[in-house]
């Protein structure tokens, strides 16, 4: 219910100091200036207004209200409101702030509790700290999302806030692990905090002057250490975030080593998944940009299918454009943000971070996208992509390889896979098929172009390429989803058909020779005609892939000697 910029107590580094979020409003739980120090990175500009509940004046709760007042009256411009616990309270504090230097009364709103009329407000607990402050010291009993809170601010005593505990209570309690008469001392209250937690409470410690020797004396009593914003993380979780990244790490090593499809989509899943661990998002994806077809499209994404979108739109396409990280975290009053994908699928954006990815030239060629992080004040613009920095780069060493595998796999003149792609596709796609006992079966054919010297003999060699290219795209196209074809070298094609017999592979081959046939092709200038010469074959499963293209091609040879623009079959 209520996270910590600090929890520790007046000689700590980081000082107690609490906080909820409820319809766009901070409510604070005191204001130490280390919790100022946390604020000050944040974009308190998201908040329509903010509240700071003060227990009592002491500097180790109170100091940094001044410099809040400042930065949000000078910069951030939210309203600011003060609340004492009681009147005199209210008296004394008025007294601080106005001769705070710099802080005008004009610049914030002091209020007693009794004046306060909010649903999350319920009363001011008076209690017993330091004999100076008597009368002035104070816990709070509050009502976050439905559920009771109680939060005893400094104290040396249970005993008032006993009436408010009830079973399914969030206790926040102070604690120490010296003993002082101003303080909880943790072996004092040791039976009763357990007894609390057995009978249904949730209990957190706060306020602490030495956290180890605390977990050590209340390590069995059930109650937890009070969440801290992972901005000030622990050495306890800073362990476990380690931990979580050896975990993925070690995974990722173990199951590429098992990878028999030799691509790079296991690892993009599993530095997608890496980056949304270390941010602590809700999602995570990772985009490619695709400069020739002028869209961006996940290569790999958690919660989500694959989306392919235009280049020029949506947060991811933005940070490609500028060049620069992106963060919002209030995505629907940003007109970049497209909506239609949480419309589509009934998820609600909260936050988003988009880092751009580079090549090693420094090319932006991808992007990082992290949705949803798991903290009320979303993303934050200094360490969180700080912390993303190395899965980012790593992202986009591995876009760039996978791109240059891709590229490698194709003919730049006709588009078409080549023999690696051929070779890489007998690995993967096709690789069932190569086991006698599936019982699967496959066709294939090789196709030439018929007297092709003479094209480029007659038209020259450009020409030769548009009749190249005109042919490999009039095959494609007559490819179904479960056929392959590749430029098999320079005027000859192979093609693949998956689940397809010999008079498949006939029959695709005898519509392919006739639409070539009757096709005027647009060739530098010249409109010329062409013919193939084709031989199919069954797939023998049993021989190696070699031989089963040499029989097809044994069938092509008989169609080149006997005359040229058929099919000839096994
Ligand atoms: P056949 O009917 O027996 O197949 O005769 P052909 O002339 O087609 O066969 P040949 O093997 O004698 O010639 C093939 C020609 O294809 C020779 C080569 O220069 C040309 N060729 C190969 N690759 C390319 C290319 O990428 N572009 C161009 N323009 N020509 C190419
Ligand atoms: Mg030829
Ligand atoms: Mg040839």
């Amino acid at each position: 219910m209520l996270k910590f910029l600090g929890r520790g107590s007046a000689f700590t580094d980081e000082h107690n100091s609490a906080y909820f979020i409820e319809n766009d409003e901070l409510v604070l739980l005191d204001c130490p200036m280390s919790a100022f120090a946390r604020l000050n990175d944040k974009n308190l500009a998201i908040f329509d207004h903010i509240y700071v509940l003060i227990t009592h004046t002491h500097g180790d709760h109170s100091g940094g209200i001044g410099m809040l007042i400042d930065l949000l009256q000078f910069s951030v411009k939210t309203p600011i409101t003060i609340v004492a616990p009681s009147k005199e309270v209210e008296a004394d504090l008025f007294y601080l702030i106005s001769r705070i230097e710099g802080c005008s009364t004009e610049w914030f709103q002091l209020i007693n509790v009794e004046d306060l009329n909010k649903d999350w407000f319920c009363c001011s607990i008076p209690t017993t700290h330091t004999e100076e402050l008597e009368g002035k010291c104070f816990g709070y009993c509050l009502n976050v999302k439905g559920h009771r809170i109680v939060y005893t601010g400094d104290t040396n005593t249970l005993i008032p806030y006993e009436k408010y505990l009830e079973k399914g209570a969030y206790f926040y309690c102070e604690v120490s692990a010296y003993k002082t008469p101003v303080h909880l001392y943790c072996s004092e209250i040791h039976d009763k905090i357990k007894e609390y937690v057995s009978s249904g409470m949730k209990v957190f410690l706060m306020h602490m002057d030495d956290e180890k020797r605390i977990l050590q004396v209340m390590g069995d009593t059930g109650a937890e250490l009070a969440p801290l914003e992972l901005g000030g993380a622990t050495m306890e979780d800073n362990g476990r975030m380690l931990n979580g990244i050896f975990d993925i790490t070690n995974s990722l090593y173990r199951d590429m080593c098992m990878n028999d499809s030799k691509d790079h989509n296991l690892l993009f899943s599993y530095l997608t998944n890496l980056s949304k661990t270390i941010v602590d998002a809700d999602r995570a994806s990772f985009w490619k940009w695709d400069k020739r077809k002028g869209q961006i499209w996940t290569m790999s994404a958690t919660g989500i299918d694959k989306i392919v979108i235009p280049d020029n739109t949506g947060l991811v396409g933005k940070a490609l454009r500028t060049k620069r990280t992106i963060i919002t975290n209030d995505p629907y009053n940003d007109p970049d943000f497209n909506k239609d994908i949480d419309l589509r699928t009934g998820y609600t954006t909260k936050s988003i971070l988009v880092l751009p990815v580079a090549d090693i030239n420094g090319n932006f060629i991808g992007a990082l996208q992290l949705i949803n992080k798991n903290s009320e004040m979303g993303f934050d613009d200094e360490t969180d992509p700080k912390k993303l920095s190395l899965a980012a780069l790593v992202c986009g060493i591995a876009l760039e390889s996978e791109t240059f595998l891709e590229d490698s796999h194709h003919d730049k003149l006709t588009g078409l896979k080549n023999r690696m792609g051929f070779y890489y596709d007998f690995g993967n796609k096709y690789k069932d098929y190569l086991i006698p006992e599936s019982g699967k079966k496959m066709s294939v054919f090789i196709c030439d172009i018929d007297k092709f010297k003479s094209v480029n003999d007659t038209y020259g060699h450009n020409a030769g390429d548009d009749v190249l290219a005109f042919t490999s795209h009039l095959i494609e196209s007559m490819c179904s989803e479960n056929d392959g074809v590749y430029r098999w070298g320079g005027e000859e094609f192979v093609m693949v058909m998956r689940d397809a017999g010999i008079e498949d592979a006939v029959r695709k081959a005898e519509e392919i020779r006739v639409k070539l046939m009757n096709s005027d092709i647009e060739a530098d200038g010249n409109t010329i005609r062409c013919t193939l010469s084709f031989g199919c074959a069954l797939f023998d499963p049993t021989k190696p892939i070699e031989e089963n293209i040499s029989h097809a091609d044994e069938k092509l040879y008989t169609a080149k000697e006997t005359g040229r623009n058929k099919v000839c079959w096994e």
